[in-house]
């Protein structure tokens, strides 16, 4: 009995040290599953707090850079109204004036189509660079898109000029720009409006800012003006203007005029330049001077110089056998430009009969701020038809003396700011006989622009000139006056 109940003991001993190992085995197990969990639950507190971190970058880089030109880093043009707002109430605050002065580049488009985009990157991003460096800190200069740029400065009371900022402006932008060994040039234009004066509503100042723009460009370029309320009457009227030039094509308001062109040393008409008039019925008669520039804004020159041309062939024609050798109609860059302007011109003289080397189309320098490839290749597609090419207002505007050489140039017109002077002025005498020499020596034909006494004629006659037009002569005139022109004029000289 006793035996058994030892037994009993140990048995239920053995049981105790086993539960108590086991139970001793859980806990541990117990502790370790906890501080793994702890451990776990760190670890991820910190990859939580690490990605919040990471987004909260990631949140401000991309505000950062909806807000920025992606190319020059200057503020773009979002975040530049939002600028523009901020500082207008600040001023406002402060009793200040503000200045918002919108920048364009000259003849952007010549440096992306001649050199390609690297150079008007490289250019665009100079051109950042130095806007920078012009302005003060409580300034703001913003890239708005393609060659557009825009400043807003406080007129702050320290001796702040506005106008001399412009004028820093204008001058360093016109400083060449390097890049891959070629000399980048641009001009800037400015147009500026102030706040309050013209208005304190962001967006219409910057509309403002864009109307004195548009007519610094039209002025000349590479210069600066401030807003004036009729400013933006003249921009109403042009717009108003191109949209009677569209009516006015359709009802055939525009006139052919006729100037003719003289031989020097007979003083017979041998030649004629053809000029477009337009008689609208508001405005009555409107001179190119107005309305070309319209048309070539919009794309109604295209139009206009089918109107011109074929007129011209059509009145030009019973006279091409009849004294007149030649007649010339002005062809503007926007034409050059045309892809279709070689197959225009073959059907205007398939149309009329005339024969491609009676045409002679005047050219004038400015298509040398094209791509001088495409200007060149797109002449000699029109000298390949037959057609005669003159350069005219030669010596006013852009002449690359090199070109006339690879150029299909037949005729040289010299521009009347150096024939009116010849009878006075030594060195406008010189000039003239300098551009002689050179189209005799290159047998091209000359012919001087705006004879109007017979004592220029006599001197362009004795230094060698060849043909001549101007008041001296005759002025433009309409078909039937030039008709009669014409009958007195052969009469005279057979
Ligand atoms: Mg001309």
């Amino acid at each position: 009995m006793e035996q058994r109940l030892e037994r009993r003991v140990k048995r239920e001993r053995a049981a105790r040290k086993q539960a108590e190992a086991l139970l001793e085995d859980k806990s541990r197990m117990l502790f370790e599953a906890n501080v793994r969990l702890e451990k776990l639950n760190s670890e991820l507190e910190n990859r939580v707090s690490e990605r919040t971190r990471d987004l909260e970058l990631a949140r401000r880089q991309a505000i950062a850079l909806s807000e920025k030109d992606q190319l020059t880093g200057l503020a773009n043009r979002r975040s530049f109204l939002q600028q523009l707002e901020k500082m207008l109430l600040t001023t406002q605050e402060h009793g200040l004036n503000a200045a918002i002065l919108a920048l364009d580049l000259d003849h952007f488009k010549n440096i992306n189509d001649t050199l390609g985009h690297h150079a008007g990157d490289a250019l665009l991003i100079a051109i950042a660079q130095r806007l920078k460096n012009l302005i003060r800190d409580c300034d703001s200069v913003a890239r708005l898109g393609g060659d557009e740029f825009a400043i807003i400065c406080p007129i702050t009371e320290d001796g702040f000029s506005v106008e001399r900022l412009a004028d820093r402006v204008v001058q360093t932008l016109e400083r060449p720009v390097f890049f891959e060994g070629k000399s980048l040039e641009v001009s800037c234009s400015i147009g500026i409006a102030m706040a309050p004066t013209d208005g304190n509503c962001p967006t219409d100042l910057q509309r403002y800012a864009d109307i004195a723009l548009y007519c610094t460009k039209e002025r000349g370029r590479g210069a600066w003006t401030f807003f004036e309320p009729s400013m933006g009457e003249w921009v109403e009227e042009r717009k108003r203007l191109a949209s009677n030039l569209r009516v006015g094509l359709d009802r055939d308001e525009i006139e052919v005029w006729y100037q003719p062109i003289v031989d020097l040393k007979s003083g017979k008409t041998v030649g004629v330049e053809t000029l477009s008039r337009w008689f609208q019925p508001d405005f009555g008669l409107v001179g190119p001077e107005t309305f070309i520039p319209i048309a070539e804004e919009t794309a109604l020159i295209y139009d206009l110089g089918d109107i011109v041309l074929n007129k011209a062939c059509r009145d030009m024609k019973p006279w091409l056998d009849n004294g007149i050798s030649r007649f010339s109609v002005n062809l503007s860059p926007k034409q050059l430009k045309d892809r279709h302007l070689v197959a225009r011109v073959a059907e205007a003289l398939a149309r009329h009969q005339v024969p491609a080397n009676k045409l002679c189309l005047e050219v004038t320098e400015s298509m040398f701020l094209w791509d001088q490839e495409a200007a060149k290749q797109r002449l000699e597609e029109l000298s390949d038809l037959g057609v005669r090419i003159a350069l005219d207002d030669f010596g006013t505007g852009f002449s690359n003396l090199s070109q006339l050489r690879f150029l299909p140039i037949d005729y040289l017109k010299i521009d009347r700011s150096f024939v009116c002077d010849i009878d006075h002025d030594q060195r406008a005498l010189a000039l003239v006989k300098a551009v002689f020499a050179i189209s005799n020596g290159m047998s091209i034909r000359s012919i001087a622009e705006g004879v109007e006494t017979a004592e220029q004629a006599e001197i362009l006659s004795l230094i060698g000139g060849d043909l001549a037009q101007g008041y001296h002569y005759a002025k433009p005139m309409p078909f039937n006056e030039f008709e009669a022109f014409l009958k007195g004029n052969l009469l005279r000289a057979s």
